[in-house]
């Protein structure tokens, strides 16, 4: 059992326990773990909830070890979870090696997590999510959600925060650096790391590149993307990332339509996504299961194929079945 009144006290072994239980796949587990998720639900949604995202090697490990750390003198408790996108497929991870962020780890206020190895119904991710509840549930204000710059992970963190904000190299030139218009659309700020050293004019280059192609973006929300370089291992303009996070923050609380505010609105909409997300894998997971439509299905199959019965129809019959 985990004890409700230590982890909402900020015990760590609780919460280490809690997230435990809520990535278990036993069912047992998971009824436990969504009662006391139920339960904590009321003290959930206080943090301030930022995706980190970037190629292997950009940074980011660095830069959390630096903003954590920042964030921390600045009186806050901060989490660090992680999604990776290669550990349930290959069982090889890219992020989550225990000797990253060795500074950060040691701090009282700070709690990082490696990404779940795997997750059942909603995949990593939903694992993720009732893990930011449950560390939210614990006090902590900030949520450092990491992952790496392919694929769908970078979909999923985005869904799941309050501003998903980029790492990228200092690389200016025509070549965007192979970054995807998808991850421009993502992006609520790009921040250029590795601004040190000889690499700094061209860090100032890339950014006044990416601000121009967030220009020619089409911008219909509040918040304009927002391009900034910092250098993480030398501990440079950290603060400015922490400002102009503060500042997205105040614009989204004080953005009001229909009587609700651009923040409120994003966390409604996410989670009425995650909502339906379970919602199909749930029904999905139904289908497969019911020993009728398994029964059923291979002769519907052949009576498509053979032009018997149109797919509308055999689909109708599967669905009758439920
Ligand atoms: P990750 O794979 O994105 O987590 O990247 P890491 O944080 O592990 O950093 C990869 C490499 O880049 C390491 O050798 C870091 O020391 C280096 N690095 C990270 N941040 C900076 C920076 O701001 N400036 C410079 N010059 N090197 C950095």
């Amino acid at each position: 059992m985990i004890d409700l009144e230590k982890l909402r006290s900020g015990n760590r072994r609780a919460l280490a326990k809690a997230i435990t239980l809520v990535e278990s796949k036993l069912d047992k587990h998971r009824i436990e773990a969504q009662e006391l998720l139920n339960q904590l639900l009321p003290h959930t949604g206080n943090s301030i909830r930022i995706g980190i995202s970037g190629i292997p090697g950009v940074g980011k490990s660095t830069f959390i070890e630096a903003f954590g750390q920042y964030l921390i003198q600045q009186g806050k408790k901060v989490a660090v979870l992680a999604v990776d996108p290669s550990s349930p497929l290959r069982g090889g991870s890219i992020l989550g090696d225990k000797t990253r962020m060795e500074m950060l780890s040691r701090e009282d206020n700070a709690f990082i997590r490696p990404s779940p190895s795997e997750g059942a119904l909603g995949g990593v991710a939903q694992k993720t999510r009732e893990t930011m509840l449950l560390c939210e549930a614990a006090g902590y204000d900030v949520i450092l959600v990491e992952t790496v710059g392919v694929g769908q992970s970078e979909y999923e963190v985005a869904g799941m925060v309050d501003f998903f904000l980029v790492l990228m190299l200092p690389n200016a030139g025509d070549e965007l650096q192979g970054i995807k218009r998808g991850i421009m659309e993502l992006a609520d700020a790009l921040v250029i790391n590795k601004a040190d050293g000889e690499s700094l004019s061209l860090a100032n280059q890339t950014q006044g590149h990416y601000k121009n192609a967030f220009k020619l973006m089409k911008q219909n929300s509040f918040w304009t993307p927002t391009v900034k370089t910092c250098s993480a291992l030398n501990n440079e303009r950290i603060e400015d990332v922490w400002q102009m996070i503060s500042d997205y923050y105040k614009a989204a609380n004080e953005n009001i339509n229909a009587g609700i505010s651009s923040f409120a609105e994003k966390r409604a909409r996410q989670n009425s996504e995650w909502l339906n997300k379970l919602i199909h894998e749930m029904l999905e997971l139904k289908l497969k299961q019911n020993i009728d439509v398994k029964n059923t299905l291979p002769q519907l199959q052949d009576d498509v194929l053979n032009n018997k019965t149109t797919p509308y129809n055999a689909a109708q019959q599967i669905i009758d079945l439920l």
